[in-house]
């Protein structure tokens, strides 16, 4: 067990049906946002947060009905308010964390909260408008585990294409041992290589963070990572399904 230190096109696209599978293949690597830990006592947690791409059915400009359309010069259909013209566009997000190492232990945070509850993690969450990578790093660090940082280099940049999100990862040094759990998290613990809980890590870009630091720690050099979690390719079963299907 580890060591618990302390505890020009203007054509209207039909809108595809919220198809529960569909909705369901959206939730995120991160879905749970999180909101500040102050904030989060003060109101409930919006419903979309847990969504990777919610429907959007009206304008937050002027309320009127939004259609997927291809605008002008752009290639994609987009969210576009049939009232105002307002677009909406809809993009990847950041999700942020840190690496933060205590002697060679690698500190982990058990997720209070869906989804992947109960299982490990590296601190991590979605970047804030208004701050930098670093300080988002940092923050996400002090809100899961209250724990204190020096920050070191960008150590991985990973993109999840099913989750519209980019996971990057810092380097850092714990700066003391007063960590703890905050109120995403059920435990917070320092994990030595052969004490890391493989079969519970709760996010993919987790796993290939930390084995990329093992490996380039036996090494003796750390260098930059950029990667994915590629999309799922359809099962043969699939393909001629969707080739038989009119
Ligand atoms: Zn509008």
């Amino acid at each position: 067990m580890p060591e618990r230190v302390f505890q020009g096109m203007d054509i209207i696209v039909p809108r595809p049906d919220p198809d529960p599978s569909i909705s369901g293949r959206r939730v995120g690597e991160f879905p749970g946002n999180k909101a500040r830990r102050s904030a989060s006592r003060m109101r409930p947690r919006p419903l979309e947060l847990f969504a990777m791409d919610p429907i959007i059915n009206y304008c937050c400009a002027c309320g009127g009905a939004i259609v997927l359309r291809v605008p002008p010069g752009d290639s994609l259909p987009r969210h576009v308010c049939a009232a105002c013209g307002a677009i909406h566009y809809r993009n990847p997000r950041m999700v942020v964390g840190a690496l933060a190492e205590w002697e060679g232990r690698i500190l982990l945070c058990r997720r209070a909260i869906e989804p992947r509850l109960g299982r490990w993690t590296l601190p991590a969450g979605f970047m804030e408008n208004g701050e930098t990578v670093a300080q988002a790093a940092a923050r996400e660090t002090l809100e899961e585990a209250n724990a204190r940082l020096e920050l070191h280099d960008m150590y991985t940049v990973i993109s999840v294409p099913q989750a519209n999100q980019v996971h990057m990862f810092y380097r850092a040094r714990l700066l003391d041992l007063d960590f703890f759990p905050g109120e995403e998290t059920l435990e917070t613990a320092l994990f030595s290589e052969h004490e890391i809980p493989w079969e519970e890590i709760a996010f993919r870009t987790v796993t290939q963070t930390l084995r990329h630091f093992f490996e380039d720690r036996s090494q003796g050099d750390f260098r930059f990572h950029a990667g994915e979690i590629p999309l799922p390719s359809p099962a043969p079963g699939d393909i001629d399904a969707a080739i038989k299907s009119p």
